[in-house]
């Protein structure tokens, strides 16, 4: 493919699917992988993630050829248009890319660029890592006992963005047909209304929690959680849990069970071989990831859940500049950190680019390189632990140096190529 918008990197090649249903890629020592900086700290942190990205990668023999892409403010800049078809097109054709955050404007204007992105890729699962990393400050007690992997379906409920404002002819229409069709007809109050349709199927339910117990049983956990509100929204967050728990019986029968199952059959005792599927209301389980966090490993959910849950969970270990996360579909990634463009600190070389480049362990982990995602991980938790830390992790230790993002980069690469 040709791009009018993009310049295509004079080394590298790209990756490839080897086997199409395992999804398994076949990568080149030097893969063109596709970098966009972001809006905001993006232009802090991406090019921050990006030299210690590059320091990992030829620590362990190997090499990135960037393909700079463009999206948001860069790109109205330079092209005229939020998000250029040549982006979204780049990052199929090369399967594993990595982003920063994009604003969005609130209320009015433009829709979420990055939903954009999630949805014409068709990228379902948003997965959100939270561990803790030595020397991080946090605001409990024992922070080393979370150690979880969210994966939030990206392309349902809120995301699916079926609303209508209030005053439009959309809204009106919306409206009678849930008061004179659907019978609803005392339920809403007289005046202007904005309505939203939360839609979840079976189909997006079982290949998110697919992924999710796939997830667990190649990293040896031993359960995954069903996050819901089914006690009140029954035939969406309810048939999530139901459709989930079905999945487990069709395809993971001789290596899963349901919580169910583990109290009727086993006496609450899983047996060592086998991962146990269970479910949680959502209210109830943001609280017991603070009193019993020790006891959540995987969590599948539904997209508004997982981002008030994953967000809750990065705080536990230490904030939104250290949270990473990363976006899969059937072949493909795109990894990003959970955090937005913190306009207010754009530019000024101050922001955390933790985030971003754990991001970046993420995404080399699915190329297979989990050598350099390790060194990645190892670097970062060693800068953190001997005190040179950004201003946000500053200001809650003692002592301690306070770097600004470029510098924690610099510190972060030199002790890559001390534990290389
Ligand atoms: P935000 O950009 O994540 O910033 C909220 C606060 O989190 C910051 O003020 C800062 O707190 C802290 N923070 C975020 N990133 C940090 C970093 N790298 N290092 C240190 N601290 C960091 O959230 P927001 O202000 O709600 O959103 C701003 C814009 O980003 C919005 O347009 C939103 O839509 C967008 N957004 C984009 C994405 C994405 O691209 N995936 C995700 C979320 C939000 P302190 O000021 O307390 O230090």
């Amino acid at each position: 493919m040709s791009y009018d918008q993009v310049t295509v990197p004079d080394k590298g090649s790209k990756i490839t699917l080897a086997d199409p249903k395992t999804g398994e890629l076949d990568v080149p020592d030097t893969p063109i992988i596709p970098i966009i900086h972001g809006d905001g700290i993006g232009t802090d942190v991406g090019p921050a993630a990006q030299q210690v990205l590059d320091a990992a990668a030829e620590a362990t023999g190997r090499s990135v050829a960037w393909m700079r892409l463009y999206a948001g403010s860069s790109a109205r800049e330079t092209y005229g248009e939020n998000l250029p078809d040549d982006t979204v097109n780049a990052i199929r054709e090369h399967r594993a890319a990595i982003k920063g955050p994009l604003t969005t404007p609130v209320g009015s204007g433009f829709r979420s660029l990055n939903v954009a992105l999630r949805q014409k890729l068709d990228l379902y699962a948003n997965v959100r890592p939270t561990y803790y990393l030595d020397g991080v400050p946090s605001p409990v007690k024992n922070p080393e006992e979370m150690n979880m992997v969210t994966f939030r379906e990206n392309t349902e409920d809120v995301y699916a963005g079926i609303e209508w404002e209030a005053g439009t002819d959309g809204v009106e229409e919306v409206k009678s047909f849930i008061e004179d069709d659907m019978g609803y007809n005392e339920m809403l109050h007289d005046g202007p209304i904005g309505i939203g349709i939360k839609p979840i199927t079976e189909f997006g339910t079982k290949r998110l929690v697919r992924q999710a117990i796939d997830y667990a049983l190649a990293n040896d956990r031993d359960t995954v959680t069903l996050v819901h509100k089914g006690n009140i929204m029954k035939f969406t967050e309810g048939a999530f849990r139901d459709w989930g728990y079905e999945l487990v019986e069709e395809e993971y029968d001789d290596v899963a069970i349901t919580e169910d199952e583990l109290w009727e059959e086993y006496d609450g005792e899983a047996p060592d071989d086998m991962l146990v599927v269970n479910d949680r209301i959502a209210d109830n389980m943001l609280q017991q990831l603070l009193t019993r966090t020790d006891e959540y490993e995987v969590i599948a959910t539904m997209n508004l859940n997982g981002d008030y849950m994953s967000d809750a969970a990065g705080a536990q270990i230490g904030g939104l500049g250290i949270a990473p996360g990363a976006n899969f579909g059937d072949g493909l990634c795109l990894a990003e950190p959970v955090h937005g463009s913190a306009p207010k600190y754009a530019g000024e070389d101050k922001v955390n680019p933790t985030a971003m480049i754990l991001s970046g362990r993420l995404l080399f982990e699915y190329l297979g390189w989990d050598d350099a995602g390790a060194l990645v991980r190892d670097a970062v938790e060693d800068a953190i632990a001997s005190g040179e830390v950004t201003y946000d992790l500053h200001r809650q230790i003692e002592g301690g140096t306070k770097l600004s993002t470029s510098e924690f980069a610099d510190a972060i690469v030199e002790r890559i190529h001390d534990l290389a």
